[in-house]
């Protein structure tokens, strides 16, 4: 059984290692250019068009992430097999980290601290009501699971927003275009966890981020392009909203000059949120192999229609 494997970075040889160790039986292939050998399954990351328009006889395109729509968005190249992307695979616990702390750093005021410890200011501050102190998590999926349960042990009241009705314990759930005035209305934090598609692309532009509470506090994980970034910058500055923490911008990396860059209640960071885990991602792709080998339907196939 072989797989092609392809990696923009260049780093296969690690994933090559991995692979083999937990199937002997399959051979790995580096492509680096030029036709491609028959082969069973693909797995790439950051792959061209060229290579992609040449796997239309695999049985599996795998992709080594969770977001699809820089893949989708090529269209036509793309091959008429199962395409399956990463389902957590070690992804869901570093949101959860990192959405943590910044619910964490927000409510408990650190960056006022940090500005006070600067000036040599020593003076306690008042903490917000716990209660009123919602957390909304727009994205219920693979990651954003795990984010609301790391979140449910400090005791925000939750939230979550997705595509279809869900139910879970502790959360007060909301879907589709319907539900998603109240969910805004209600929400004090919010957490964009939504994949990138036609209908999510801007979704979060002036007419919605208004819905939000005054003083409320945007935490963007997914993608640059979910929101209009002029409205964000400009309800910032309108003191309409207290603040933002962004892992993920429209232009990567961000631009300099960008004024995102001097606006002080904007928190950067270079889409860090969630990396890929080499060993979990292995262990996923191999299982999914040996589960399609024994003709058995596997999780995480990507639909193209609804574009996640
Ligand atoms: P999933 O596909 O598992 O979950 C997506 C969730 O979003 C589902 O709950 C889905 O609803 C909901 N959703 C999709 N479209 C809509 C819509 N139009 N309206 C309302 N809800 C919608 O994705 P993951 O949780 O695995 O990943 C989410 C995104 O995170 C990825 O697409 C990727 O862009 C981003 N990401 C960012 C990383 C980073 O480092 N910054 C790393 C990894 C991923 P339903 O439940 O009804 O299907």
């Amino acid at each position: 059984m072989r797989l092609l494997l392809y990696r923009a970075d260049g780093n296969t040889a690690p994933w090559v290692r991995d692979l083999t160790a937990l199937m002997p039986a399959l051979e790995v292939l580096a492509w680096d250019g030029g036709a491609v050998p028959a082969c069973d399954y693909a797995l790439v990351w950051g792959a061209p068009a060229e290579l992609l328009v040449q796997l239309a006889s695999v049985k599996a395109l795998f992709l080594a992430g969770a977001g699809v729509d820089a893949v989708l968005k090529l269209g036509d190249a793309l091959p008429e097999v199962p395409i399956v992307r990463l389902g957590d695979a070690g992804m869901g616990v570093q949101m959860a980290e990192y959405v943590v702390h910044a619910v964490l750093r927000y409510f408990r005021r650190f960056d006022d601290y940090e500005s006070q410890a600067r000036d040599g200011v020593w003076a306690p501050l008042p903490l917000a009501d716990k209660s009123d102190f919602s957390v909304g998590v727009m994205g219920m999926g693979a990651l954003g699971t795990p984010v609301l349960d790391a979140l449910a042990h400090f005791g925000f009241p939750l939230r979550g927003w997705s595509r279809g009705a869900r139910q879970r314990d502790g959360v007060a759930c909301f879907a589709g275009t319907a539900g998603l005035g109240e969910f805004l209305a209600g929400t004090r934090v919010l957490v964009c966890m939504l994949p990138l598609t036609p209908a999510t692309h801007h979704l979060l532009d002036r007419a919605m981020l208004e819905q939000l509470p005054r003083g409320a506090y945007l935490i963007n994980v997914a993608r640059g392009a979910l929101v209009a970034e002029p409205d964000l910058l400009a309800l910032i500055r309108s003191g309409h909203l207290a603040g933002a923490t962004l892992d993920v911008f429209r232009n990567e990396p961000l631009p300099s000059p960008h004024p995102f860059w001097g606006e002080p209640r904007i928190a950067i960071t270079p889409h860090i949120s969630a990396l890929t885990v080499r060993a979990d991602s292995v262990r996923q792709i191999v299982h999914k192999i040996s589960a399609l080998e024994r003709g058995e339907p596997i999780a995480d196939v990507v639909d193209r229609t609804r574009g996640y």
